[in-house]
Order: C-alpha cells, then sequence, then structure tokens
C-alpha cells in the first residue's frame, strides 16, 4: 500500500502574507499535513493571533513581521528564520494587495505600491528562499498569480499589471532552477472569498454590499467565489512529492472562470 498522500513532514513552509485569508488557510493546510510554518506578514496583530491559533491546535509555527517590499526586511526575517530551521523546503508568495482603478486614473503613485508590494514582494522573498534552496538542491516555490493574469477585468490596471508579472516570474523561475531540483508554479485563483474582497466590496460599494457580493459570486461560472480552503489544497498538492512532475504551471482554481465564461 502507498504511504498517505500530500505528507510535509520535516519540511519547512515559508508562507508570506499568511495572517489573513488564503495564506492563513495554507498555513493551517500545510501545518496539519506535518509542515513547520513560518508566517511573514506586514500586520503584527494578525500575525500574532494566526500563529497562536497554529500553536493552539498543536502544530509548530512562527511569525516574522516583514514588509515583503522592503529587501532588508525580507533578508533579516530569513536570517531569522533559518536560525530555527537548517532549511527552507517550501516558498509560499501569497502576500499581496489590491487596488481599483483603470489606466486613466491610476495614479504613478498607487501604480508604484502594488508592482511594489506584489511584484517586488515576491523577487525578494524567492531570492532569499533560493539562496537557500539552491545550497541545498531541492525546493518548491509556489507564486499566488490571479486569473487577471489571462483576462481583462474591469477597474484593475496596476493589480493585474502586477499579476501578469507574477506569472512571468513563475516561468522564469521554472525555467532557471529546474536543473537545481525547484520547482515554482503559480496558483490562479478566481474570485475567493476573504477579508480582500470584503475590504474591497466595503471600501467601493458601501450600502449595496449584498447586492455587489451576490454579483461578484454570479461572475464566476459555478456560482459563488470559492473559499481560502480550496485554494489551499490545490496549494498543497503543488508543494507536496505528489506534484514532483509539475514545474512552470499555472494552475486556475476559479470556478471555471478562465474556460467556461
Ligand atoms: P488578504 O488581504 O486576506 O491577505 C493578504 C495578507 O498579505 C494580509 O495578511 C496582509 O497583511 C499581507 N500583506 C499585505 N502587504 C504585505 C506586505 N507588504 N508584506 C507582508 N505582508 C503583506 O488577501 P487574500 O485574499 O488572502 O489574498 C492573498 C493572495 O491571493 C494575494 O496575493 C491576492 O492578490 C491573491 N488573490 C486573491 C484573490 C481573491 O479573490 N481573494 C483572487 C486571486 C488572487
Amino acid at each position: 500500500m502507498n504511504a498517505p498522500a500530500f505528507q510535509l513532514g520535516s519540511r519547512t513552509a515559508v508562507i508570506t502574507g499568511g495572517a489573513s485569508g488564503i495564506g492563513f488557510a495554507i498555513a493551517k493546510r500545510f501545518a496539519a499535513h506535518g509542515a513547520a510554518i513560518e508566517i511573514l506578514d506586514l500586520q503584527p496583530t494578525n500575525l500574532d493571533a494566526a500563529v497562536q491559533e497554529l500553536s493552539d491546535m498543536g502544530y509548530r509555527a512562527h511569525g516574522e513581521a516583514c514588509d515583503v517590499s522592503d529587501s532588508s526586511s525580507v533578508d533579516a526575517a530569513f536570517s531569522r528564520i533559518l536560525t530555527r530551521h537548517k532549511r527552507i523546503h517550501i516558498l509560499v508568495n501569497n502576500a499581496g494587495i489590491a487596488h481599483v482603478g483603470s489606466a486613466l486614473n491610476t495614479s504613478p503613485q498607487e501604480f508604484a505600491q502594488v508592482q511594489r508590494v506584489n511584484v517586488n514582494g515576491v523577487a525578494h522573498c524567492t531570492q532569499a528562499a533560493l539562496r537557500e534552496m539552491t545550497k541545498a538542491g531541492s525546493g518548491v516555490i509556489l507564486n499566488l498569480a490571479s486569473t487577471v493574469a489571462q483576462f481583462g477585468i474591469a477597474d484593475r490596471f496596476a493589480y493585474s499589471a502586477s499579476k501578469g508579472a507574477v506569472l512571468a516570474m513563475t516561468y522564469s523561475i521554472a525555467k532557471d532552477f529546474l536543473g537545481h531540483g525547484i520547482r515554482c508554479n503559480a496558483l490562479m485563483p478566481g474570485r475567493i472569498h476573504t477579508p480582500f474582497v470584503d475590504r474591497f466590496i466595503a471600501k467601493n460599494y458601501a450600502g449595496r454590499e449584498v447586492e455587489m457580493f451576490d454579483k461578484l459570486s454570479q461572475a464566476q461560472p459555478i456560482g459563488r467565489m470559492g473559499t481560502p480552503d480550496e485554494v489551499a489544497a490545490a496549494a498543497l498538492f503543488l508543494c507536496s512529492d505528489e506534484a514532483s512532475f509539475v514545474t512552470g504551471s499555472a494552475y486556475p482554481v476559479d470556478g471555471g472562470t478562465l474556460t467556461l465564461r
């Protein structure tokens, strides 16, 4: 009989933005499958609460307050992680911010800030992880892109640009480090019900929250938003040995958005 699938025992997984939403669901699921979890997040209060919740469930978890858009903050966090663990086996580049606006009404400052977090953040964490993974000769990197990297939705100029870059970086990393035993894939979530979406609705559609929630749900061919846990299940597959033949892929978790619209 085969050993149980999707085991991450004795592996260390660094999850950026892991204090909320999809990142926290990934942290919980990876921990349940045996991984030691290291969460990097900007929000210290949410970070402490997330680490506490994982610890209360009996899982191994630490948090590092870190701004992924700042390379020195990232390097310092990775150094501290490496005092606790011999290796970093898995990096999930999940931290990201949203933005609403077209090419005409997105200010240069807004555009730059979205790229700083969503693009530079992925680059900084990937570079820090690769320095360790290349020494070890193995590793897995998973990037949270989005369906908006592959089709147009209204008023997401800066955000779409950033997720297109994340997808392109995924292919570049997968290609360059194939010979080092390192796999790199992207997840392409459709709309997932997280605080990210609730904040978006509250900010842009005050007083019409229920109507907009319903409208955004129906935009997925499957007729609803996804859950963070549904994204975490795909993340577990892609970061496990069961996906050993999967690299350079863009894996949709989107209720049919990319193919059934
Ligand atoms: P969320 O807002 O619930 O969580 C994001 C986390 O990232 C937060 O804990 C936040 O503090 C952290 N973060 C933000 N900026 C940071 C920074 N500079 N440094 C460190 N941490 C930072 O969001 P979510 O919905 O769980 O989204 C997670 C990822 O999935 C994002 O990259 C997002 O673009 C992507 N995504 C989300 C959806 C969706 O519909 N929710 C769809 C497609 C892709």
